[in-house]
């Protein structure tokens, strides 16, 4: 079924209803709901209450507690309703009632205030049984209930809702409006084709999908609205299986039949190894053949290769790609900083210097420091095929590129791109073979949903020789410690990096933070010199500290996150980490793989701010007690969440709506088997269309289609 278009099958159209179809819904709040929401009612039923209250959860005024909710039965015995009064500006209004049934020695004041409440009158007089419903509030001893969210003669009690969502609400809409129009909404939904098998029903118990989507939105119980409820966990199934259809789709639609390469230069990768400073380690090996075992099969490459920081990607990529070009075609390698692009190009092309092959670096255009004439001759020469290996950043898929013949997109790094660049970059010529590597080992459940099924090579083994990091986890207040055992290293010829971090939402400040930091070294170490980087410097400052660094020149380069990925300099030893409890765990594991690139002994010191929790200094101490990207990662995921793994981007495709990674991962591998299911039998393309179209605001569905 790879060629399905994904067309909303008829039978739903009433999902994509406009929103402007429900009453109450006019010009302006249509305009409101659009921007905030969605235009159909696909997209309001996707809107999601953030909590749920019980009414009838407190039984009794004699054991609430305030400020909690309570619903309950009274009898009016007196009513205060001051008359009009033009000149005062507030009035108060006071009812006072006793409770009903087992309460009935128990006095309940119902207040309102306001100017004119004569209203009031129609709803209170003496000797009336009401049921009403609010915050309770204990004034001066007495129970009270202040504008009580419900009021209904008994007879009507079951007008008052037993569990009451709350949506996110933003400028120009109430609670009372949202919960109207979802209400008005869900008696709209359609009668749907069921999509999941019957087996998988009836082992869970799911309801359909209509009534799994309303009781999301108007729960029987409290338990409903749990998100291991079956009609929340039903849903959950749902996404992932529309998000394993979208992923397997999206690789056949890159993974094309091609024409079979033919080595006309196999003289390339041979030249090539006998350059090369060291031994390939076996994993290395075994990885680049997988690799050209791809290249050169009938299919369209994708495969990832995932190795820890440290492990030698890069090199596996370099021979990757000139196996690629052996033939004559292009190759990129796609890099997310442009520290790390000048890195990899820096060093491709001095590895390839008497090799015949033409390497460009291109950045982005506002970015690059050539002139702008030179970027449009390197941009001409790819276009004509006289470059064959372009390293770069972003730039490399701006619609300005063109390429003669690509056949390898390399991504180095992917945790910080997402599913459409590597779309993107596959669509730059006919049959372009993906290898995407990334150092942040991430658990397979969350692989299969943010990248899909790929073929993957792994790297299990550090060059040999290399030692363990050394790991401290040492208070602020230590710092003057900290310089000392600094100043004794670098007498000792080591390089250190010196991470302040980064202040959220604030890059300015952040920028204050790092240059401080940064004078105050100078500072302390007269004797020395000591380079900076950030991300506000243009490439010339910043290649100019890293180069200082990278030979010696100065011994601390202190940096922001910048330096996180990819950079290379095998020389520097320490690694001391400011603020450690604000970086995630990964990230400070990817920082700290800058350091032990040699066989050299190299540490890595986390500082922290003094007074943290016992939890955040355990978490910190799970760095020092291992060195395994994969462990730290798993404890990422139980800590922080998938975001944080796999960066902002890639989690971005994978922004669920009724997921929770946390709870509902199990159900990863029961998505997998659906959605296969689906796929293979060409009778159920009407499901899989209704399943795609309901989930089309999915960042990797909306790829499929295009968009
Ligand atoms: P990463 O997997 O984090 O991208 P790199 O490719 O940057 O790792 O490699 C880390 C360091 O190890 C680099 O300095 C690289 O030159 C070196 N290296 C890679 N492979 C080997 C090897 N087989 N033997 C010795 N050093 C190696
Ligand atoms: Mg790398």
């Amino acid at each position: 079924m790879s060629n399905l278009i994904i067309k909303r099958p008829d039978n739903i159209f009433r999902l994509f209803s406009s929103l402007g179809n429900l009453k109450g819904v006019g010009e302006k709040k249509l305009q409101l709901l659009e921007k905030k929401i969605g235009p159909y009612l696909i997209n309001l039923l996707f809107y999601l209450p953030t909590s749920s209250i019980d009414r009838f959860k407190n039984k009794s005024l004699k054991t609430i507690n305030n400020n909690e909710i309570i619903t309950c039965e009274v009898e009016v015995l007196e009513v205060n309703i001051p008359p009009y009064n033009f000149r005062k500006k507030v009035n108060i209004s006071k009812i006072i009632t006793f409770g009903l049934n087992e309460e009935s020695n128990v006095r309940l004041d119902i207040i309102y205030f306001g100017k004119n409440t004569q209203y009031l009158k129609n709803i209170y007089q003496v000797g009336k049984k009401l049921i009403v419903s609010g915050k309770f509030e204990s004034f001066n001893g007495l129970a009270q209930i202040v504008h009580p969210d419900y009021v209904f003669p008994i007879k009507e009690k079951h007008k008052v809702p037993k569990i009451e969502n709350k949506y996110p609400l933003f400028e120009g809409v109430n609670q009372k409006f949202i919960s109207k129009i979802i209400d008005e909404g869900q008696k709209r939904i359609p009668e749907i084709t069921e999509w999941l098998s019957e087996t998988i029903i009836k082992q869970y118990q799911f309801h359909d999908w209509k009534t799994s989507i309303r009781k999301i939105h108007i729960p029987e119980n409290i338990s409903d609205t749990n998100l291991n409820s079956v009609y929340r966990k039903r849903l959950a199934l749902d996404e992932l299986i529309a998000n394993q259809i979208s992923m397997s789709l999206l690789k056949n639609k890159i993974s094309k039949l091609q024409n079979k390469n033919i080595l006309k230069n196999s003289n390339l990768v041979n030249d090539f190894y006998k350059i090369i400073p060291f031994q390939l380690t076996e994993n290395q090996e075994k990885a680049i053949n997988e690799i050209k075992t791809d290249l050169f099969a009938k299919n369209t490459m994708i495969r990832m290769l995932q190795g820890d920081v440290g492990s030698g990607k890069t090199i596996v990529a370099f021979i990757s790609i000139l196996h690629a070009v052996s033939d004559g075609s292009q190759a990129v390698l796609l890099v997310p900083t442009e520290i790390l692009a000048i890195q990899h190009f820096n060093s491709i092309k001095s590895l390839t210097k008497t090799l015949k092959i033409k390497v460009a670096l291109l950045l982005g255009e506002s970015r690059s420091v050539e002139p702008k004439k030179n970027r449009l001759e390197t941009i001409e020469k790819i276009k004509q095929g006289e470059i064959q290996i372009i390293i770069g950043t972003h730039a490399l898929f701006s619609k300005k590129i063109q390429y003669k013949n690509l056949s390898l997109a390399v991504i180095d790094e992917q945790h910080r791109f997402g599913v459409k660049q590597r779309v993107e970059i596959s669509e730059k010529g006919t049959n372009v073979n993906v290898l995407v590597m990334t150092a942040t080992p991430i658990p397979r459940s969350l692989a299969l949903t943010a990248y899909g099924d790929m073929d993957i090579s792994s790297i299990r083994e550090k060059p040999i020789g290399r030692m363990p990091i050394k790991t401290y986890v040492t208070p602020q207040s230590k710092l003057e410690d900290v310089l000392l055992s600094i100043q004794r290293a670098i007498r000792n010829g080591d390089l250190i990096y010196w991470v302040c971090p980064l202040i959220e939402e604030s890059e300015g400040l952040d920028l204050i933070a790092v240059n401080e930091r940064f004078l105050f070294l100078k500072k302390y170490f007269r004797e020395y010199s000591i380079s900076l980087v950030h991300g506000k410097q243009n490439q010339e400052e910043r290649e100019k500290s890293i180069e200082d660094f990278k030979n010696g020149n100065s011994k601390i380069l202190v940096a922001t996150t910048v330096i996180e990925v990819g950079v290379d300099i095998p020389d520097a030893t320490i690694m001391v980490i400011e603020c450690a409890e604000r970086f995630g765990l990964a990230q400070i594991h990817q920082l700290r793989g800058r350091v032990g690139r040699s066989n050299k002994q190299s540490s890595c010191i986390l500082l922290y701010k003094s007074q943290l929790s016992s939890i955040a200094y355990s978490r910190l101490k799970i760095l020092k007690e291992t060195d395994d990207g994969f462990e730290i990662a798993e404890n990422d995921l139980i800590l922080r969440g998938a975001g944080e793994i796999l960066g902002s981007k890639q989690s971005g495709n994978i922004n669920f709506k009724f997921v929770d990674l946390h709870i509902h991962s199990d159900l990863i591998p029961i998505a997998r088997k659906e959605a296969e299911n689906l796929l293979n039998n060409n009778m159920q393309s009407h499901k899989v269309n209704t399943l795609l179209s309901i989930f089309e605001n999915n960042e990797s569905i909306k790829l499929l289609k295009g968009g």
